[in-house]
């Protein structure tokens, strides 16, 4: 069972000095580790952004996937390997942008697998553009007069397509973080979890402080994550205003919303409940060149 540092890849990470991506990543290891899941029990497999660059981090099989694109081949590897665990890494642009037919899509199938975003409200890797996630009216390098539009609720979007499992994080609270990914992980269904993470290069507004100040847990017996109205309702409380105080606008962090014994989509899919590979009339041995490309 590998420990949080036979996780990590020698190659040293590049996103910026206090980027939310490090406590992600820190979280997404000592999830791995505590699961005691073995690096050939499961897969990632990553979008286009900041965070895809942990491709390169993460010692673990998977794939880089093209931009706004990572749950179709997503969704084919569940079909085609029912005995993997699957994650999958996107960005708010990459996920909310140009792939969000597949993120609503994929939210109504419930194939069994977890949608972790790193939501940072900017287009970071493309140096500060406006993203879907953007706060209304932020000025950012493609909205010099402010962001017009108002900005995607992945949350409230996801209960509304029934995904089962929907859950909101904090990249600067790594121990909480930890245990949401560990819950989503185990879910038998698709499970999202949209993680607040600050980029502390293009984004001056939703920083670690702006966080720090306003978030607060979901936690029994307060809250219950099966109401599935009650989750919708608080998806769509506001707490994106730039101005609003923390006395004003608080933030909820944790399991908004959960529903086991949901039919998957692969339990539909007979085919799918062997490994792809198993069935083929000349399987192949292709040790030697996985080997030969390391
Ligand atoms: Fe992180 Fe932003 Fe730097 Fe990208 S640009 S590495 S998201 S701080």
């Amino acid at each position: 069972m590998p420990t949080v540092k036979e996780f990590v890849t020698p190659l040293k990470p590049t996103w910026c000095p206090g980027c939310g991506n490090f406590g992600m990543w820190e979280a997404l290891k000592r999830a791995l580790s505590e699961l005691g899941w073995e690096k050939n029990e499961f897969a990632v497999i990553w979008g286009i952004g900041c965070h895809g660059n942990g491709a390169d981090f993460l010692d673990v099989q998977g794939m880089h996937a093209l931009h706004g694109r990572a749950l179709p081949p997503a969704t084919a590897l569940r079909l085609t390997r029912p005995d993997l665990q699957i994650i999958v890494e996107v960005g708010d642009g990459d996920s909310y942008g140009l792939g969000l037919g597949h993120f609503i899509h994929t939210a109504r199938r419930n194939p069994r697998m977890t949608v972790i975003t790193h939501d940072n409200q900017i287009y970071g890797l493309t140096t500060g553009q406006a993203s879907p996630t953007t706060d209304h009216l932020m000025p950012t390098v493609s909205t010099p007069g402010g962001v017009l539009e108002q900005p995607v609720n992945p949350i409230g979007l996801a209960i509304a397509e029934d995904a089962s499992f929907v859950a909101r994080g904090f990249a600067g609270d790594i121990p909480h973080l930890t245990e949401l990914y560990k819950a989503a992980f185990t879910h038998p269904g698709l499970a999202l979890v949209d993680v607040f993470q600050p980029c502390v290069t293009w984004n001056r507004l939703d920083t670690f402080q702006w966080f720090r100040e306003r978030v607060y847990k979901l936690e029994a017996p307060e809250w219950d994550p099966t109401d599935r109205s009650a989750a919708f309702e608080l998806s769509m409380t506001a707490f994106r205003e730039m101005h609003c105080s923390p006395e004003t606008c608080r933030v909820p962090i944790g399991i908004f919303y959960r529903r086991d014994g949901v039919v998957t989509y692969e339990a539909g899919v007979p085919a799918a409940s062997v490994p792809g590979w198993t069935r083929a009339e000349h399987p192949r041995d292709v040790s030697a060149l996985v080997d030969r490309l390391r």
